[in-house]
């Protein structure tokens, strides 16, 4: 099964992309989490992927291609996956088909989170991580038991750097400029669920699980 997940920053990606893995055991490959591992290690892609990122841009087509399809070569991703945050634009998108068309592949479908920008607000500058085990929380609907300490782990949450108002505007005008034409370019094909994620993750996921018991 090869699927895309798509949807502006703070639309609930990695919470619904979590539990499509879970649910149907596929490898989840998240380019946003590539590039945070690259930059914690200060790799040299990580410093140039950074200097992108920090000013809520778009890290350039070839530089995020040549990261992303080498990982799609790993043996976890034969079976199937679950592309998260890629692709972005209309380059990647027929960068990814052209590599899957060479044994005979494509995506078959495109899941895309549908959310208001009022509510993108709420959701990313309120987002807290825990930088240890990786567990998600917000300010406004999530809290965690202790203000700013991880409820699983005890570790003191963190805050993207690019998760202020003025990025996330900057994103948002990367998504509707750069990202639509790949919506367009797969709904051509047939092959994008539009799912409103201004509900409650539960809320989500179960419209999720019924569109996708229709096309899978
Ligand atoms: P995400 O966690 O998916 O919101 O990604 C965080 C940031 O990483 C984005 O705002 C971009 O700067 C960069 N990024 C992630 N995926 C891509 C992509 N497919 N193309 C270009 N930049 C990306």
């Amino acid at each position: 099964m090869r699927l895309i997940i798509t949807g502006a920053a703070g639309a609930g990606k990695g919470t619904v992309a979590k539990k499509i893995q879970e649910t149907f055991n596929i490898t989840h490959v998240s380019s946003g989490d590539m590039f945070r591992a690259e930059i914690e290690s200060n790799s040299e892609l990580g410093i140039l992927a950074n200097s992108y990122i920090s000013k809520g841009k778009l890290v350039p087509d070839e530089i995020t291609v040549d990261m992303v399809l080498k990982r799609l070569a790993h043996s976890d991703c034969k079976d199937g996956f679950l592309l998260d945050g890629f692709p972005r634009t209309l380059a990647q998108a027929e960068a990814l088909e052209n590599k899957l068309a060479e044994t005979g592949q494509s995506t078959e479908l495109v899941i895309q989170l549908e959310v208001s920008f009022d509510m993108l607000i709420k959701r990313i500058v309120g987002r807290r991580l825990c930088p240890s085990c990786g567990a998600i929380y917000n300010i406004y609907f999530t809290k965690p038991k202790v203000d700013g300490i991880c409820d699983v782990c005890g570790t003191k949450l963190v805050q993207r750097t690019d998760d202020t108002e003025k990025k996330l505007e900057v994103r948002w005008h990367e998504h509707i400029n750069r990202t639509l034409p790949v919506l367009r370019y797969y709904g051509m094909q047939n092959k994008i669920v539009v799912v409103d994620a201004n509900n409650s993750p539960e809320e989500v996921w179960n419209d999720l699980a019924n569109k996708l018991k229709g096309r899978l």
